[in-house]
């Protein structure tokens, strides 16, 4: 089929809940996508900052081949290898003891909260279910994950939601501490807010979100399902300020474009899963998991965590240098390979993803008048500076 063949058959066949670019994407290959008609683009989203090696990086490929012609699923009634050398490799790499293996960035917080009430619960402490997170975050589409997010566009429609949740604004200490008290069971915070328009908070926020939590016996939650393996420059968003959570969640880059998320936490803390107090079917099975290990570890013998901080300092400094020449441009903000470029005056970027699209570069939105650029870790300056140029046209018309 062709790109108009698809794009009709789609509005036929699939539930109409995705404002989709008329656009089939059939093929990758690093930074590159083709689509249905062979046109090729740079992928500056990365499937929203799912791709952290580029498309069809070989070490993921053959460990995808592989693990699919020795075993692709049993029940994690029995145990699975790649999921313990996964588990081991994130422990390794982060603040956790133990991991739980998931399917999606939504299931990931959703065991992170259900962990945090249990918890609390095991620790004689009833009364402490609330979830304090932030106002323009984004958690997840299920019905606690969307309850959490602090944006009123994703409820709308899907009362009643479920009670014990509250929101307070990002990057503000004092009206977190207000919040927090003898009824929170954890604060709930991205590292850097990825959908609410790429909001980098000011140092020490983290920090200080930490103290209160401590001081008031909550727990700390960070989504890092966006911020986590790399994306940032690190292997957490949370690493940059030293801060170490005792819940957090990962998905998007993790498989580098298979599906699987991750619930990580303390000894202290995962005791309180027992048996039989959470499940998946699919969670940690061997193809995934077998994918994941291989993304995480070429990311480390690759050196990718310090090609994407080089590579994201350049990308800012000349996304800034054109900011500082264009009056369309109201600020840029990011870290490592997260960047937001935030149109002035409120103005709209989704055209301006269009317009891209129609150069051949692929980007994304974050909120109403945020450009988001996700691209692989593995992006190339000459592909940064390609669409720069792209860019800084379109800014000037
Ligand atoms: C994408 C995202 C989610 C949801 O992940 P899904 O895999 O779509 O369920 C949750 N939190 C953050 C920060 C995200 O960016």
């Amino acid at each position: 089929m062709n790109n108009q063949e698809i794009v009709a058959a789609a509005g036929q066949v699939l539930m109409p809940t995705y404002a989709r670019f008329p656009l089939a994407l059939v093929r990758g290959e690093g930074t590159r996508v083709w689509d249905a008609d062979g046109r090729v683009y740079l992928d500056f989203l990365a499937g929203i900052a799912v791709c952290a090696l580029g498309h069809c990086h070989p070490a993921l490929v053959a460990a995808i081949r592989e693990q699919a012609g020795t075993l692709l699923h049993v029940s994690n009634l029995y145990h699975i290898e790649p999921q313990v050398r996964l588990a081991r490799l994130l422990v390794e790499q982060t603040f956790a003891d133990k991991v739980f293996f998931c399917n999606s960035g939504a299931e990931a917080n959703e065991a992170a909260i259900k962990l945090a009430r249990k918890w609390q619960k095991d620790q004689g402490q009833p009364d402490r279910t609330e979830i304090v997170s932030a106002l323009q975050s984004f958690h997840g589409r299920t019905l606690a994950t969307l309850t959490a997010t602090g944006q009123d566009k994703v409820k709308i429609g899907f009362a009643p939601l479920p009670t014990g949740f509250l929101t307070v604004p990002y990057d503000d200490a004092a009206a977190l501490d207000a919040a927090v008290g003898e009824h929170t069971a954890a604060v709930l915070l991205e590292p850097v807010q990825g959908e609410g328009g790429i909001r980098v908070p000011s140092p020490g926020y983290l920090q200080a979100a930490r103290e209160i939590c401590d001081r008031a016996g909550a727990l700390l939650i960070l989504d890092e399902v966006q911020t986590g393996i790399g994306r940032t420059g690190l292997f957490l968003g949370c690493d940059h300020e030293g801060v170490a959570p005792d819940i957090c969640s990962l998905a998007k880059g993790l498989g580098g474009g298979v599906a699987i998320g991750a619930c990580l936490a303390t000894d202290a803390v995962a005791s309180s899963f027992g048996p039989g107090t959470h499940a998946t079917t699919f969670g940690g099975n061997p193809l995934a998991t077998a994918a994941a290990c291989a993304v995480v570890q070429t990311l480390l013998d690759e050196g990718v965590l310090g090609r994407c901080r080089e590579t994201g300092a350049y990308f800012m400094e000349r996304l800034k240098a054109l900011a500082s020449t264009s009056a369309a441009v109201a600020a840029v903000r990011g870290r490592g390979l997260l960047i937001g470029v935030e149109l002035a005056g409120g103005r709209p970027a989704g055209p301006l993803v269009g317009e891209l699209m129609d150069r051949g570069f692929l980007a994304g939105t974050a909120g109403e008048s945020v450009l988001r650029f996700a691209p692989p870790l593995t992006v190339e300056p000459n592909e940064i500076d390609a669409l720069l140029a792209a860019l800084g046209d379109l800014l000037a018309d």
